[in-house]
């Protein structure tokens, strides 16, 4: 029987991508969605044609501002996600650094490709390099992307925002479009629990273009990248919601 996306759940790292998502969408929080000490926050609302919620990873309470960003959140966002939501389709939607030499802008908004990989996990030994480098498929958005004319690029996870020397060689095999900090790992509780997954990033900075630091750039650029990323990830939730979850995937 044709299943349908009826709970769609989005996964946000950070307070500053999360909020205005909120707004748009008309969500409400939901108080203490998980248990005691747990730092994600969620908010839901009830369409006619489903249930979205929005995850996002909390804040560091040691840190003014700070959101809990990377790795280590986003595995244990996804999995809460997973428990309490039960979602039929998860979306990962943040900013991202983007690869001028593979056609990436600041402001532009991709799609996931239906590879997930990291670069900043190098295990020289045979089978645990391929396992951790992670490779896990996501959905194959390729015809959503078309259909909304949105591109499509690769995306490549680590834990720094700032480029690390091992990197370029690991890019060179995987030719990214985009580097970003959670996406593979959400990826991975995706894959294992069954749960069809891809990803929406904003490009925020450029990673091989001119001197300006990645950080520099993201925090000159990171309101205009969310302003795009909020136009858009709306635009997708009412394409998939209610969708036939096979029919999305190519
Ligand atoms: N210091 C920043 C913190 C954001 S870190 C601040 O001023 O708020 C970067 C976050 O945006 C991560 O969640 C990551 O997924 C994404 N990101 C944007 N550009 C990135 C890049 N060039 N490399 C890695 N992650 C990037």
């Amino acid at each position: 029987m044709a299943i349908k996306t009826k709970s769609l759940c989005l996964l946000v790292a950070m307070q500053e991508e999360a909020s205005p998502l909120v707004e748009r969408l008309g969500l409400t929080e939901i108080v203490a969605p998980f248990a005691k000490g747990i730092p994600m926050r969620a908010w839901s609302a009830a369409e006619v044609e489903g249930r979205i919620t929005l995850v996002s990873f909390g804040a560091d309470p040691r840190f003014e501002g700070v959101s809990n960003i990377g790795t280590q959140p986003a595995v244990l966002a996804a999995h809460l996600a997973i428990e309490r939501f039960a979602p039929d389709l998860m979306i990962n939607a943040g900013t991202a650094g983007g690869f001028s030499s593979r056609g990436a802008e600041v402001g532009q908004v991709f799609l996931s490709a239906d590879r997930f990989g990291y670069h900043d996990r190098i295990v020289p030994l045979p089978g645990y390099d391929e396992s951790a480098r992670g490779n896990y498929r996501g959905l194959d958005v390729s015809r959503i992307a078309a259909d909304l004319n949105l591109k499509i690029g690769r995306i490549s996870t680590g834990d720094s925002l700032r480029t690390l020397q091992t990197d370029a060689e690991e890019w060179e095999r995987t030719e990214p479009a985009l580097k970003e900090m959670e996406a593979a790992a959400i990826a991975w509780i995706a894959w294992t629990r069954r749960v069809p997954f891809f990803a929406i990033k904003a490009v925020a900075d450029l990673v091989d273009t001119g001197d300006t630091p990645t950080e520099v750039q993201f925090t000159e650029n990171l309101g205009a990248a969310v302003a795009a990323l909020t136009e858009v990830v709306p635009r997708v939730i009412t394409y998939c919601l209610g969708a036939v979850v096979d029919d999305l995937a190519l």
